[in-house]
């Protein structure tokens, strides 16, 4: 059984006093918790301090994304080497607004999953079709080509394991989510794609997160259905009481429901 994943966005949130204060409730509220793996991934500026607060807690540290050279003339990047060195085990690649406005290309997220994989990050690689393509009926045309020109590049020299989140871009913080049979239906599509490059073993061992306005009303009919994996989750990540309560939500029971 893959173990589910619950993933914090907190996008160009919270001050260093603010993360500190939401790690530290996050830590009490989800203590002990056992059947599901959380991350949060706080700003840049707050990694530190999320970290400390954090530290001796089973919540991994996420990135909101990386630069995929090691170190030099690169103002404003990050590396996946400072990352590491300050505890990420994760790293949220090719959100889709990051490649809304700041224009990143597929090809730029395969640079960045392999810099990441090559330095011990997990990537969580995001894809996703715009409001326009769902209606044009171009959503599986869409994914593949993310995963094939995100992922593709890499499945001839890595099998360490990465984690996709199907985020339709409609869905992201609009309060607009897609039905669990829709979300399903497009992380079959994912598993099969992954099957078809990486085998079936990978293709069954790969967890596939849902994002998209996820929250604790909606989270237990998502998870109900069988190709999900878990969450990422941007708005409802940023209070502990809803984040937590998506957490809990999200554990199934070993006979699998
Ligand atoms: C996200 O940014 O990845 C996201 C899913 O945001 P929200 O939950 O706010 O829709």
């Amino acid at each position: 059984m893959r173990k589910p994943i619950i993933a914090g966005n907190w996008k160009m949130n919270k001050t260093v006093a603010e993360a500190i204060d939401l790690a530290q409730k996050l830590r009490i509220l989800c203590k002990g918790l056992q059947g599901v793996e959380i991350v949060v991934c706080p700003p840049y500026t707050a990694l530190q301090s999320a970290a400390q607060a954090l530290s001796g807690s089973s919540i991994h540290l996420g990135a909101q994304n990386l630069y995929w050279e090691q170190r030099g003339a690169f103002t404003g990047e990050i590396s996946p080497v400072m990352l590491k060195d300050v505890g990420c085990d994760y790293a949220i690649l090719g959100h889709s607004e990051r490649r809304q406005h700041f224009h990143e290309t597929n090809l730029g997220v395969s640079k960045k999953i392999t810099a990441a994989l090559s330095h011990g990050l997990i990537p969580i690689v995001c894809v996703g079709e715009t409001l326009v393509e769902r209606e044009e009926d171009r959503t599986f045309s869409v994914v593949e080509d993310q995963i094939g020109g995100s992922i593709r590049p890499i499945i001839r020299t890595r099998r360490e394991p990465i984690v996709i989140a199907y985020e339709p871009v409609w869905a992201i913080g609009t309060g607009r989510n897609a039905t669990p049979d829709q979300a399903n239906e497009v992380h079959t599509f994912i598993r099969y794609l992954l099957q078809d490059l990486f085998g079936e073993e990978f293709s069954a061992s790969t967890r596939i997160l849902y994002g998209g306005s996820v929250n604790p009303g909606n989270i237990e009919a998502l998870m109900a259905q069988p190709e999900l994996d878990g969450a990422l989750v941007g708005g409802a990540s940023l209070e502990a009481e809803s984040f937590a309560q998506i957490v809990k939500s999200s554990i199934r029971s070993p006979n699998g429901s």
